[in-house]
């Protein structure tokens, strides 16, 4: 049963902070609520206010601007998976977006909502760790941007304070020779919480060579996490066999997983190695195993 709450609809994003700080900390932002309310329902919390910040004027849109990709704070996942500009410049997100629970969930589910949820099978937060995103914080003080790297502290934990609301998260539009690809296990190919989920992504010269390289890995660890090791073996050479055999080893080291339901850690760290190295493959050779 839901316990009772109070439900604010503020109608500006000002009202809406004003609100956050008036009542914080016992208070809650709710844009979808499709992990609010089954939260709710479940006694995880029991804040005595709820604010509903999914129809603020200021929170919607996926615009360019300055050379970033800016992604509104009540944005979508069925918005991701339409817009023009993230299939120009970061299809990768909507890989992960078509992956992520069912049509009818995804009209709902904000891509900040499944951020500022900090879950670690978020399945929109390895792409974005991998796109180098920054997620922007406003409260009725102050605006701050964090990386979105330093965002997660622990399960259900992030650095947003109670009164602070996810505004925009934006990433710098990657250069042409950008390639990334998104991956997840599941227990069924749809609508299935990951049991490893991650994205690869490596910025290729003309003549091949691996500028960057960026793996952000989900489920293996109590935040989504990105494996820096495994990152540096790529750099600045061509991606060989063995060099992809080799980061696929070490993204499989950086797991810090737990037995659970979906899988053993064992198992998680396995998948891990064998879709890095996988997916490493796919973008360097066009195959699906190397
Ligand atoms: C059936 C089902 C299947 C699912 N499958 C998946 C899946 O496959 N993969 C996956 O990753 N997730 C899945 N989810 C989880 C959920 O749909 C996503 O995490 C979703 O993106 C959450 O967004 P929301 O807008 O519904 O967030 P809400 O439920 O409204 O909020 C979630 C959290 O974010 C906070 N919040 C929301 N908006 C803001 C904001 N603008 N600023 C600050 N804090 C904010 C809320 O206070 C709350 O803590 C599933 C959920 C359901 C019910």
């Amino acid at each position: 049963m839901l316990p009772e709450f109070e439900l604010l609809m503020p109608r500006t994003l000002p009202e809406a902070l004003e609100m956050l700080a008036q009542r914080a900390p016992d208070v809650m932002p709710i844009a979808g609520g499709t992990n609010v309310i089954p939260d709710l329902r479940g006694g995880r919390y029991r804040p005595a206010c709820l604010v509903n910040v999914a129809s603020l004027p200021e929170l919607r849109g996926i615009r360019q601007e300055d050379g970033f990709l800016v992604i509104g704070g009540s944005v979508t996942m069925a918005e991701v998976l339409e817009d023009p500009i993230v299939a120009q410049f970061a299809p990768v997100l909507q890989e992960a977006a078509k992956m992520l629970a069912s049509p009818l969930v995804r009209n709902r589910a904000t891509v900040a909502g499944n951020l500022a949820n900090a879950s670690p099978a978020a399945d929109m937060a390895p792409p974005l760790l991998a796109l180098d995103a920054e997620v922007e914080l406003a409260s009725r003080e102050s605006i701050r941007r964090v990386p979105l790297k330093d965002f997660f502290v622990h399960v259900r934990q992030t650095v947003r304070q109670p009164q602070e609301l996810v505004t925009a998260i934006r990433f710098p539009l990657p250069p042409p020779g950008s390639r990334a690809r998104f991956f997840k296990v599941a227990l069924r190919k749809a609508d299935a919480i990951a049991v490893v989920n991650g994205t690869v992504r490596v910025d290729l010269t003309e003549n091949g060579r691996c500028q960057a390289a960026r793996i952000a890995l989900g489920a293996v660890a109590p935040t989504p996490l990105r494996a820096y090791e495994a990152e540096h073996v790529l750099e600045s050479q061509p991606l060989t066999p063995k060099d992809i055999a080799e980061a696929a080893r070490l993204a499989g080291e950086a797991t810090r997983t737990i037995d659970d339901i979906r899988g053993s850690a064992a198992y998680r760290r396995m998948v891990t190695e064998v879709m890095v190295r996988r997916t490493l493959g796919e973008i360097a050779y066009g195959e699906g195993e190397n």
